[in-house]
């Protein structure tokens, strides 16, 4: 049944027969696993209602969290497997741990009187909320010209003595394009010690590994200490599952850790929240143990980004639309217009399919207009992806036949 808005009515029932229904597939814009195959489905079922905090109850999580940890230090060159680490909500909260870890080590070891962090303008939203949140300067650096991320001398210039962490966004969340860790970083280095750099990897840690392996961006670049990624986004799991990794101990203070002994079975633990349930985690685990797991990440990812070519070739025609991102390093493509209506023409023809597509201005660079994305998924079926490319073919050729 379909969910209709009722401003006017003062109680509702949320009975089960009347749950809205929304097709999470045909929201092209997200980020966020739409499909959940049938063995995540079923580890939902099963672990959804145990406690990932309760370490005494379910001593498995640690071990599959420990697992999951090993995975990504593989895939991101930590050599110290058992560094620092730990599985969060989401990347926002793993945002708010790299921040504090790295405004308490500033607050040791640093200058000056007001702490600050460096960004792009085109980064996630969460740096704001943390700088607000603890009351730290954001400095943000806009796209210079015709450029849509930033540069990073730009980005480097904006970093001072009391710059706790320069965060380098590695999959702009509105275009999914990334910044360059190994020239900021480079730059930083020749200004002097001193200023560490966080990834945001909530997108870009699972796909880059597997489809820009000849990129310099973890931490196998000295400056790099922390780096996050969102299981729930290119991690294939259900919502509710970030990852937070930093370099050593040294970068995570030892005062931040704690311990809750009346479940924690005497586990040293660190994060924002509290309870929550194991699911994520355990479907994680699943993805990342099983047979293949990197060779299956990798196959599915170079499957999305075929199908993101084929459809930013699609527009790059005479569309009159800018593409910005061609899919091929992250399987997102982006695009803009400068004229009025030029990207709500195409997203209001994907609509009359169904498609949902967002449209907004484009932050990083607002002379550049409104711009619109379609992250491409894994999890699609063959038949769903066969129609979106159709979709796309008759919205920028409204005068082909139907395909
Ligand atoms: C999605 C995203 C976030 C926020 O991640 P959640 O897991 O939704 O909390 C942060 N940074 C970037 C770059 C993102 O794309």
């Amino acid at each position: 049944m379909k969910y209709e808005r009722d401003q006017g009515r003062p109680a509702r029932r949320w009975g089960v027969d009347f749950l809205p229904q929304a097709d999470t597939m045909l929201n092209l814009g997200s980020y966020t696993t739409a499909v959940l195959p049938p063995e995540l489905a079923r580890i939902a079922e099963h672990l959804g209602g145990h406690n990932l905090m309760n370490n005494s109850e379910y001593p498995y999580v640690p071990d599959m969290i420990a697992d999951c940890v090993a995975g990504l230090s593989e895939l991101w060159h930590r050599g110290r497997h058992e560094a620092p680490s730990a599985a969060v909500s989401g990347s926002t909260e793993a945002a708010m741990l790299a921040g504090l870890a790295a405004l308490h080590r500033w607050k040791r070891t640093g200058v000056g009187n007001r702490p600050n962090l460096v960004a792009s303008a085109g980064a996630h939203v969460c740096w704001r909320r943390f700088c607000t949140y603890w009351d730290i300067e954001l400095r943000t650096v806009a796209a210079a010209g015709a450029a849509v991320v930033a540069d990073p001398a730009d980005l480097a210039r904006a970093c001072s003595e009391s710059t706790i962490l320069a965060v380098a966004t590695l999959g702009y969340p509105e275009h999914g394009l990334f910044d360059d860790v190994a020239a900021l970083a480079e730059l930083l280095r020749a200004q002097g010690p001193g200023t560490p750099v966080h990834v945001d990897a909530a997108s870009g840690g699972f796909t880059a590994p597997f489809l820009s392996a000849g990129t310099l961006w973890d931490f196998l670049v000295p400056e790099v200490v922390s780096i996050n990624t969102s299981g729930h986004k290119f991690g294939q799991t259900g919502l509710g599952l970030g990852w937070i990794l930093w370099r050593d101990a040294d970068h995570f203070p030892a005062h931040l850790w704690h311990e809750a002994d009346y479940v924690g079975n005497g586990k040293r633990d660190l994060g924002l929240t509290f309870s929550r349930s194991a699911a994520p985690v355990a479907q994680q685990a699943h993805l990342l143990t099983r047979a293949g797991a990197f060779e299956r990440y990798g196959y599915d990812l170079r499957d999305c980004s075929a199908l993101a070519a084929a459809i930013a070739s699609a527009l790059s025609g005479d569309t009159g639309l800018t593409v910005l991102n061609d899919g091929r390093a992250m399987p997102v493509v982006a695009f803009a217009d400068r004229r009025s209506g030029g990207v709500e023409t195409f997203t209001n023809r994907m609509r009359e399919d169904g498609w949902i597509i967002p449209t907004y201005p484009l932050t990083s660079n607002p002379e550049l207009g409104q711009c619109g994305r379609i992250v491409v998924k894994p999890g699609l079926s063959a038949p769903v992806r066969d129609r979106l490319l159709a979709s796309v073919l008759r919205a920028v050729r409204p005068q082909a036949v139907d395909l």
